[in-house]
């Protein structure tokens, strides 16, 4: 074929495009999309928190792979009908299972808009990645950490902690571990964190090729904050024992029941012992934006790195997990590398060094960063810090009202957000456990559970925006019910409101 030829066989083709023939008719659906939306936000008491799926429509989603196309409407109603009705559960104000935020209208709006621009912020110049910039830049002013510190977008504190990680790694073993492995040196040293830290450091140190070993985990007072003094004399243990230590990771709000540890005396321990300070802040973190909470969370602006997530208490849309690192050198020192392909230009779209694929481990990476500016500048911090203090105030009245009840039993003193309760019988754990599941499948609430000193707790923990006394009024009816009818006790008289001599 001549070029002539072939130019006139690819025009006489049927376009390629994926792009709609008519725009008019995918406008319509989709505003009945973005309608339908709305409306599962706007109306989402009216459902059930959770639902089990039924067999025959997870069956559903075991089909063939699709060769030929199905009409858009048609897609949308599988997704109505099969996908909404059985999601997690988390938008709706009932959900208090594990940590999850509730999203809002406006950051699924934002989510929209970034699809739309379909970015791809690894690097290059262009607005997406300023955005991101001035996300990190603001979140560098709510820390008080230096100009100079750098902070990235990931998927969750999972990744951001690995990364830390990885950063404290390159600061004490020099740049060239990234060419030699850990080596001899690297297999002395050791990291610290508290007994009651999240599963992902361990998995981290793992990952990291340290080997969950080399991970101690110190013990926690009653508050399930680290025992520093304990930490300093394991420090101390491993140092005659001939090994390196080089980090400590603190938490600033648990898993399991939202303690905080002393980050001003972990702070100060590890510039005595020249550690690297990591804080695990994953929900926490935000707490500083709440006046009434700031103050526990004193000494985080010294630490070396902290990983948090837009996701939880910042209400962003899944996901949105950050890393901040103090000293942004030693961040880009861990995971910049040059490539080809990738090299950087003063002038035209390949400007603009340094690029976010300089400070993590992906290149092609989306733009987490407009829904969660979206969720600054619309909501403004001060109202996102109310949110955050409203969520602790539940928590507090659950647990008065949890005091108030004698067949309930508290199981941790409440710090922040998080209630660890269980009601009073006999083999209690499974017992709870099965309330538990009662109440998950009833639909009235979704706690989850934790084991605490070997007792299993029904825990709450309050982070949605939208959950409200009412919540918790019903949570606790819907224990009691369920409890009741576990024990046998037979139907019982909740009361729907507080007692009236609290
Ligand atoms: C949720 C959580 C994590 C894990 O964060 P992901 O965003 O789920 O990866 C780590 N640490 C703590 C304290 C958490 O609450």
């Amino acid at each position: 074929m001549t070029i002539v030829q072939r130019h006139q066989s690819l025009q006489a083709e049927a376009s390629a495009t994926l792009d709609p023939n008519n725009w008019d008719d995918i406008r319509a659906q989709g505003h009945r999309m973005l309608d339908d939306m709305f409306d599962y936000a706007a109306n989402i008491r009216e459902r059930p928190v959770w639902s089990p799926i039924p067999d025959d429509v997870r069956a559903r989603f075991h089909s063939a792979l699709p060769h030929q196309p199905t009409e858009l409407g048609e897609v949308y109603r599988e997704f109505s009908d099969f996908i909404v009705p059985y999601a997690t559960g988390n938008v709706h104000p009932g959900f208090m299972g594990w940590v999850h935020g509730g999203g809002t209208a406006v950051g699924m709006l934002a989510e929209m808009l970034a699809a739309g621009l379909n970015a791809n912020l690894g690097g290059r110049d262009h607005m997406p990645i300023e955005v991101e910039r001035q996300v990190v830049e603001w979140t560098r002013a709510m820390f008080g950490f230096p100009t100079e510190a750098s902070g990235i977008f990931v998927t969750g504190t999972s990744m951001a902690n690995l990364m830390a990680v990885l950063v404290a790694r390159t600061a004490a073993l020099g740049s060239s571990v990234r060419q030699h492995g850990i080596g001899d040196d690297g297999a002395l040293l050791t990291a610290y964190t508290s007994r009651a830290a999240h599963g992902c450091i361990t998995k981290a140190m793992d990952i990291a090729g340290f080997g969950s070993n080399a991970l101690r985990n110190i013990a926690v007072d009653d508050c399930h904050r680290i025992d520093v003094a304990a930490l300093r004399a394991q420090i101390s243990r491993d140092r005659e024992a001939g090994l390196t230590p080089f980090l400590v990771v603190g938490s600033a709000g648990t898993v399991d029941i939202g303690a905080i540890d002393d980050l001003a005396a972990l702070s100060a321990l590890c510039r005595e012992e020249k550690l690297w300070f990591h804080v695990d802040g994953a929900y926490g973190a935000l707490g500083i934006l709440s006046p009434e909470l700031r103050p526990r969370l004193a000494g985080i602006e010294h630490a070396d790195s902290i990983a948090l997530d837009f996701h939880k208490w910042g209400q962003v849309p899944y996901d949105a997990g950050f890393l901040m690192v103090r000293d942004g050198r030693q961040h880009r020192d861990t995971f910049a590398a040059p490539a080809a392909y990738l090299r950087r230009e003063t002038r035209g779209l390949a400007a603009g060094a340094s690029w976010p694929c300089d400070l993590g481990p992906d290149l092609s990476r989306g733009f987490r960063a407009l829904k969660t500016w979206f969720t600054l500048k619309a909501y403004g911090t001060e109202k996102l810090g109310a949110v955050i203090t409203r969520t602790c105030a539940l928590a507090s009245y659950l647990e008065a009202r949890i005091s108030a009840e004698p067949r309930l039993e508290l199981l941790a003193p409440v710090q922040l957000n998080i209630v660890c309760f269980r009601y009073r019988g006999t083999d209690a754990n499974a017992l709870n456990g099965e309330i538990v599941a009662d109440i998950q499948e009833s639909g009235i609430a979704a706690p989850s559970t934790t084991l605490l000193d070997g007792q299993l707790a029904i825990r709450a923990a309050i982070v949605n925006h939208r959950t409200d006394v009412c919540d918790i009024d019903a949570l606790i009816s819907a224990v009691l019910e369920f409890g009741a009818q576990r024990t046998g006790a037979g139907v019982v008289d909740v009361e729907q409101s507080p007692p009236l001599a609290m």
